[in-house]
């Protein structure tokens, strides 16, 4: 794609970079029929290649962005599946998040929408206000249907995703001890929403991980890891949080990795050595930090992880999730390791096709977001499988709001299966099934 930035333009580096990823777009358009948003409405303005073409306009003639580039750029969902399509290598990835900021600094959104954004990038980040919230969210969890009657479509999401038990205190930080002769040290982000919404999962990780005689530490200091508010744009909070990972990890000196649990907080962490590129302080810091970075299953596929006794058995519908398939390109290592403790691992049909739940997404893009989850709760259960498995648990809580099946993170079944517990929303779903022999340990 031909381009026009003047040389005061390309001075900016952020510019800079942009104006390489537009030039490599050939407009083949090959990327609509993957993305959501353009499958969901055949709008081209909601097709990647629109974006493409609206973010180019905007930034070329350097202009605020008014609201219909706005309004297309927020109905992208960041899922990446345009990138993975794209013949071209295009890195829509870090356009887009460059338009984000831009239209953050140059567009002046309705007072409410103000407000909710500022409310969501003030409290999710922080796992001791989010769970204040979310115990608030749980006496109003049954108003949800009457919030959505009245048009308060945004609460009624919010209420349908606040867990149905009281959200648990986030992990201190601390050291887990490996099990027997220690043969590695890894960081784990404990995260913000994950360890308030579903403790379990990084429970499982530190009891596999330790099991197979590595020690697992949570870092003082290390906190959220930037995603929630990167993609609303707001780049000074998003690297501020990054800024604080990459102190709290390179204190702990030697590391083997740094272990996330969430694939959507893995691809902002794999990314940190990009976003702060021009930050001559950090800029070496956080390419470390990038890559020592390695999604819970990717790091497993490394290590001898055997079952304890003969397969459980079950179906598992894995779901993919974008920043997993799309963000991080890790796609094997979760189902060859699921297939390997003995689980039928079936994939979802249109498993390209991102949930609807993409961080705040389902909260800001409610209807979008929706459509998508009864699409992929759809085919999921076409499969007729015992369980659902993913790596994300933004995609676990959206997909588990539209069905009744069990959703579980990978790394729970792959704990169970090697001696832990059974994940509890199996055992609640299917009480029998944590009889099975290898649910002993439980
Ligand atoms: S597939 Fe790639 S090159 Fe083709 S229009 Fe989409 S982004 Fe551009
Ligand atoms: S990131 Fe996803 S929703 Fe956004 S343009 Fe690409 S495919 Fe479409």
């Amino acid at each position: 794609m031909q381009t026009s930035f003047t040389l005061a333009q390309l001075a900016d580096p952020h510019v800079a970079e942009s104006e390489k990823i537009l030039r490599a777009c050939v407009h083949c358009g090959f990327c609509t029929a993957t993305c959501p948003t353009y499958v969901l409405d055949g709008n081209e303005l909601d097709s990647p290649r629109g974006r493409i073409y609206l973010i180019k306009d905007m930034l070329e003639n350097d202009r605020p962005a008014t609201a219909e580039v706005a309004l297309h750029i927020d109905r992208c969902l960041s899922c990446l599946a345009c990138m993975t399509t794209c013949p071209s290598g295009v890195h829509y990835m870090h356009l887009v998040d460059h338009a984000r900021a831009h239209i953050e600094k140059t567009y002046r959104r309705p007072a409410f929408e103000r407000l909710l954004r500022a409310a969501l990038a003030r409290l999710l980040p922080f796992p001791q206000r989010f769970r204040l919230i979310l115990t608030a969210a749980l006496a109003g969890k049954p108003f949800a249907g009457l919030a959505e009657a009245i048009g308060l479509k945004r609460l009624a999401a919010m209420l349908r995703l606040a867990p149905a038990h009281l959200p648990h205190p986030a992990l201190a930080p601390q050291t887990f001890k490996a099990a027997g002769a220690r043969k590695g040290r890894v960081a784990l982000l404990a995260g913000c929403v994950n360890d308030v919404l579903a403790p379990q999962i990084n429970a499982a990780a530190i009891r596999v991980l330790t099991r197979l005689g590595i020690d697992v530490v949570v870092a003082e200091g290390s906190g959220c890891c930037g995603s929630l508010v990167h993609h609303m744009g707001r780049e000074g909070e998003a690297l501020c949080q990054a800024r604080a990972n990459i102190d709290a990890w390179t204190a702990l000196g030697a590391l083997d990795a740094v272990v996330v649990t969430t694939s959507g907080c893995g691809t902002t962490v794999k990314d940190y050595g990009f976003m702060l590129r021009t930050d001559s302080t950090y800029a070496a810091k956080a390419a470390k930090v990038a890559g020592l970075t390695r999604d819970i299953t990717e790091y497993l596929a490394t290590l001898p992880l055997e079952p304890v006794q003969s397969g459980p058995g079950l179906v598992v519908a894995y779901h993919s999730a974008c920043s997993l398939q799309h963000g991080q390109r890790v796609t094997r290592q979760p189902k060859e390791l699921l297939g390997k403790l003995g689980f039928a691992v079936k994939d979802v049909p249109d498993g390209h096709l991102c949930c609807g739940s993409a961080g705040t997404y389902n909260i800001l893009q409610p209807d979008i977001a929706r459509r998508l989850r009864e699409r992929k709760v759809r085919t999921i259960e076409e499969l007729r499988p015992d369980v659902i498995a993913a790596g994300n648990i933004g995609c676990m809580t959206q997909i588990a709001a539209g069905t009744k099946l069990p959703a579980v993170h990978t790394v729970e079944l792959i704990d169970w299966a090697t001696g832990g517990p059974c994940p509890p929303a199996l055992r609640e779903y299917a009480p029998q099934t944590a009889l099975r022999p290898n649910a002993a340990a439980s």
